[in-house]
């Protein structure tokens, strides 16, 4: 699973992988898997999207449930309709709930948020994407982002910290975790994918494998942190494959489209 993660337990099997550095911080940084939770096959159990075709009363009780188990208030929650691009928002005291339990008022175009509020909780979906939740210690922010490739190459997790206003003299400030996404084992991309992750800096994070070329999205994440200024030890990363662990999470590439989606939840402690 990786140092400076842990397990939380819920009601009714619910599982949730979740930062202890965060939490000793007074923040939330959290990750559900599938364990848990309402959703019928194949949303089993814990499905957390309302992108996708479960009934969204499976889902809302399913974000209630997780939100719950963390000590947050559900109906302060706040959500986004991803797409894959770059739009960060701020989630200020007028904008708090949007999307959290009520898919048409999220968050628009938008595949980032960070919030100065305490106990507001930002939550993002995914099925094989990259979770990447950044915390400013002594700012007292939190935010975080929906990164596949195409967020990866647009650098939305370092557009996050910049945005959360990291800058070099303030590196030991920031902390950085990087949850559950496919791994290099299960993701192999085509020439154009590996060309334009290349041209983003993200050679490091390539693998050939004969004809074969493998990405790790979660490493070219961190070290695209690192680049920026990131103090290495303040980066903590899942280590596991969501395609590969089928029992804890769901994978759009395993279960070829037909699967739920996990949640990335970040908040300020109350
Ligand atoms: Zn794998």
């Amino acid at each position: 699973m990786g140092p400076g993660l842990r397990i939380r337990s819920g009601d009714g099997g619910l599982t949730l992988i979740e930062s202890a550095s965060f939490e000793e911080e007074g923040f939330i940084a959290a990750f559900t898997t599938r364990k848990g939770g309402w959703s019928p096959r194949p949303f089993d159990g814990l499905n957390m999207g309302f992108g996708v075709p479960d009934d969204p009363r499976n889902v809302r009780l399913n974000r209630i449930a997780a939100l719950r188990a963390l000590g947050l208030e559900p109906s302060l929650a706040a959500a986004m309709r991803q797409v894959h691009g770059d739009r960060i928002a701020e989630v200020t005291e007028a904008l708090k709930g949007r999307g959290g339990l009520d898919h048409s008022t999220a968050f628009a175009e938008t595949d980032g948020m960070y919030t100065a509020l305490r106990g507001v909780a930002l939550m993002a979906t995914f099925a094989d994407c990259v979770p990447v939740i950044i915390a400013d210690r002594t700012g007292r922010k939190i935010g975080l982002v929906h990164a596949g490739w195409k967020g990866t190459a647009l650098d939305i997790a370092a557009k996050l910290a910049l945005r959360m206003g990291f800058e070099q003299g303030r590196a030991e400030d920031f902390m950085a975790v990087i949850g559950p996404c496919v791994g290099p084992c299960c993701y192999e991309v085509g020439e154009d994918v590996a060309a334009t992750l290349v041209k983003a800096g993200g050679s490091g994070a390539l693998e050939t494998e004969g004809d074969a070329i493998r990405a790790d999205l979660g490493l070219m994440n961190e070290l695209r942190l690192v680049g920026l200024g990131f103090a290495p030890g303040r980066i903590e990363r899942y280590e596991g494959c969501t395609s590969c662990e089928e029992d804890s999470f769901f994978s759009h590439r395993r279960d070829k489209g037909r699967t739920g989606r996990s949640a990335a939840i970040a908040a300020i402690a109350v």
